[in-house]
Parts: C-alpha cells; sequence; structure tokens
C-alpha cells in the first residue's frame, strides 16, 4: 500500500521521502552518524536551502555524495487561484500528468492549510466530487510534506501555516505510511515544529488502520459521519459496509483515550431531507453519549453532477442548537473559497487512469 511514484529523476533519492528516523537510517547506511538527519532537516525545512553544497556543517564529502545521488523535489505548481475571501488555491503537477490540490484558509490569528493524500480517492461518497473523479495512486511523502513547502514558500511572509488538515483529496488512512511520515515532519522541531493539536486527519472511517494510527501517530482526530444509522450510512460513506458504526465508535472511543480530555470531531455534512431531520440530531445525541465527542456541521458544497441539496440556514441552526442544548460542542463550519471550487468536497485535481478504485479498495482488505 506504500506506493511511491517513480521520480522525475530515477537515479535520484527525494530527501521529501524521508521523516527523521527514515531520514536517520539513510544517513547510517551511509556509514555517517545519525543526528546528520537532524541537520538536514534544519536546511531544508527551516533555512529553505535546497543546494546540497550550502550545507555548511556537512563535510565536503558528504555535500558531494548527496549532491550526485540526492534531491529536493516538491510538486511543481501548475495552477494559483485567489478566491475573494482570501482563501487560495494551488493546483501542483505531479509526476505522471496528474494534478492534486491543496488549500489555504486564512483566518484571525490562523493560517490553516489544507492537504490531499492520493490522487483522486478509491471511496464512492456519493456527496464528494472528488469521488467522482475516481482513483489513480497514492501520493509520495514528498508530495504530501511538499503541499507544505510550496504553499509556505509561495505564501512568504504575508502568512503563516500554523495548521494542516488532512482533508483534501483522497482518503488518508488508505495512504498510511506516507501519511505518517508527512505528519511527523510537520510536527518535528527540526522541520515544521506544528503541535499535534494543530495536525489533522480526517477519515472516512477505515477502522484498522485507526488503531495502528493510534498505536504510531498522536494526531487529532476527525471523522467524516454523516449519518447515524448503518442504513443510510452505507449507502452516504460505502466503507460503512465493512467498518459498521458500532465497530467504528469503538475504534473513535479507543483513540480518545489517548490523552485526558482528548475529543475526536465529527464532521457532518447537512443534506437537505436525507441526514437533517431533528430525529437524526437526537440519534446524534445517542451515538455519541459514550465519545468524548466535538461535532462539525458541514454545510452541503453542491458540484455540477450532484444529486444532493444542502439544508436550509434554519435548520442546520436548529441541528446545532439541539446538540448544544445536550452538551455536545458543535460549529458550523464556514464555507470557504468557494468562488474558485476549493470548498470541502470540490477539489478535484485532475485524475488520470482512474481505472485503479477497484485495485486501492481491494487492498483495503489487507489493511491490518
Ligand atoms: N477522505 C477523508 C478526507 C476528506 S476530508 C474523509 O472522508 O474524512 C473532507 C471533508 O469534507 C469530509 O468530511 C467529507 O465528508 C466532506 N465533504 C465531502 N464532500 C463534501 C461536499 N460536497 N460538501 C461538504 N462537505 C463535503
Amino acid at each position: 500500500m506504500n506506493s511511491v511514484p517513480e521520480p522525475a529523476n530515477p537515479k535520484k533519492i527525494n530527501l521529501l521521502d524521508f521523516d527523521r528516523k527514515g531520514l536517520a537510517a539513510f544517513f547510517v547506511d551511509l556509514g555517517e552518524k545519525p543526528f546528520r538527519a537532524t541537520q538536514l532537516l534544519k536546511w531544508i525545512y527551516q533555512e529553505n536551502v535546497q543546494d546540497f553544497d550550502l550545507m555548511s556543517n556537512l563535510s565536503k564529502s558528504l555535500r558531494r555524495y548527496l549532491t550526485e545521488h540526492c534531491c529536493i523535489e516538491t510538486p511543481e505548481i501548475a495552477v494559483e487561484q485567489l478566491a475573494s475571501d482570501g482563501v487560495r488555491k494551488w493546483a501542483l503537477q505531479t509526476q505522471c500528468g496528474n494534478r492534486i490540490e491543496t488549500v489555504f484558509i486564512p483566518e484571525e490569528g490562523r493560517g490553516t492549510l489544507c492537504v490531499s493524500s492520493q490522487v483522486g480517492c478509491a471511496l464512492a461518497c456519493t456527496f464528494c466530487s472528488t469521488a467522482q473523479q475516481g482513483f489513480n495512486r497514492n501520493l509520495a511523502t514528498s508530495e504530501i510534506i511538499g503541499q507544505l513547502y510550496v504553499a509556505q514558500n509561495q505564501l512568504g511572509d504575508s502568512a503563516k501555516i500554523t495548521n494542516v488538515v488532512m482533508m483534501g483529496m483522497g482518503e488518508p488512512l488508505l495512504n498510511f505510511d506516507n501519511v505518517v511520515a508527512a505528519m511527523n515532519l510537520m510536527m518535528d522541531d527540526f522541520a515544521y515544529g506544528l503541535s499535534k493539536r494543530r495536525v489533522t486527519i480526517s477519515t472516512s472511517g477505515v477502522v484498522p488502520a485507526m488503531y495502528r494510527l493510534t498505536d504510531v501517530c498522536d494526531v487529532s482526530l476527525a471523522v467524516s459521519l454523516h449519518a447515524v444509522t448503518d442504513e443510510l450510512r452505507d449507502v452516504l460513506v460505502p466503507i460503512n459496509k465493512k467498518y459498521p458504526l458500532h465497530e467504528l465508535m469503538e475504534a473513535c472511543r479507543e483513540n480518545a483515550k489517548l490523552a485526558p480530555r482528548r475529543t475526536v470531531t465529527f464532521e457532518y455534512v447537512m443534506l437537505e431531507g436525507i441526514n437533517d431531520s431533528l430525529d437524526d440530531a437526537h440519534g446524534l445525541v445517542e451515538l455519541l453519549a459514550t465519545v468524548p465527542a466535538k461535532i462539525n456541521l458541514i454545510p452541503f458544497n453542491p458540484f455540477p453532477s450532484s444529486v444532493y441539496r444542502c439544508s436550509s440556514n434554519n435548520r442546520i441552526h436548529q441541528f446545532k442548537t439541539l446538540l448544544n442544548e445536550a452538551g455536545i460542542v458543535t460549529t458550523i463550519r464556514k464555507t470557504r473559497g468557494e468562488d474558485i471550487d476549493a470548498a470541502c468536497g470540490q477539489l478535484v485535481g485532475q485524475v488520470k487512469d482512474k481505472s485503479r478504485r477497484h485495485l486501492k479498495l481491494m487492498e483495503t482488505h489487507h489493511v491490518a
């Protein structure tokens, strides 16, 4: 499942593909000390230096070796768009002619980058336009962390990325190893140094991978719930047929045990006449009774072939009030970047050879 695309220069090793542990192992293999990893991370992510010759605390022979055999390569910007509300979207060109999308959302006191994990998506959630694109491949670690690298460089001094949400294209837990390595770099003090509360992974509910994540990487967890019965969730989020609600809730409870006062955020897209009745809201209160939970209601963002409509403002607020009164912290996600198709579920990129969804779904059976 840890597929890495062919690099532009197949002879060279892209050092953005390693987290600190991976880099240390790489240097030890070269007969170097493991602390070279922290030196290199600082040059790349904090000093923004790409030329190995300028890395003055490395020996001359190591610099020569790195120049000959390694590279620091990010995806290239194909299109940059700025929305009227300050949201920026980049379409990034990856190897094999695909494009992925990354979105920067500026807010008072913080800047959030929404990062993609796959080219397209293998899941078939019926309300999501990325799903309509089909699936091509997993992104390499360098293409995931490369989104931060490129975005921060483009923003320059005008804004700082303070938060990352793995909520772009793809299901991050179906690209487990590469996503975990990239999140390690986001949180590494020698790279981006973001706190674990500022790095959030969102999943549609790949239950076995949720347990693995709880074991290896402590980041904030968001779960795309969207329905309170298996009958409806089977339709909206079809992976529910494989991992039904009671299994999903158990995995969430386990994750919440990681730290005192920890909560799981549940995302709930508001679809008129589908999942937005007050009975649904009561069902939500019941379902989440045993999980330390926050709820994020997402107004549905339509796309050309979508069959759903967004719930009315009134209904979304009624829903929120009912949940708040039941003691669950509930927020309504502000729709941002709509005029450049950068809102939730609107990221499409450019996915070539979309026929691989079936293959990827087969792999989910082996996630252990
Ligand atoms: N595959 C992961 C990551 C995607 S995150 C996941 O499912 O969690 C993107 C969030 O936006 C998810 O909660 C997703 O369900 C939601 N979403 C998808 N399409 C949407 C749409 N058209 N309108 C609003 N939210 C949408």
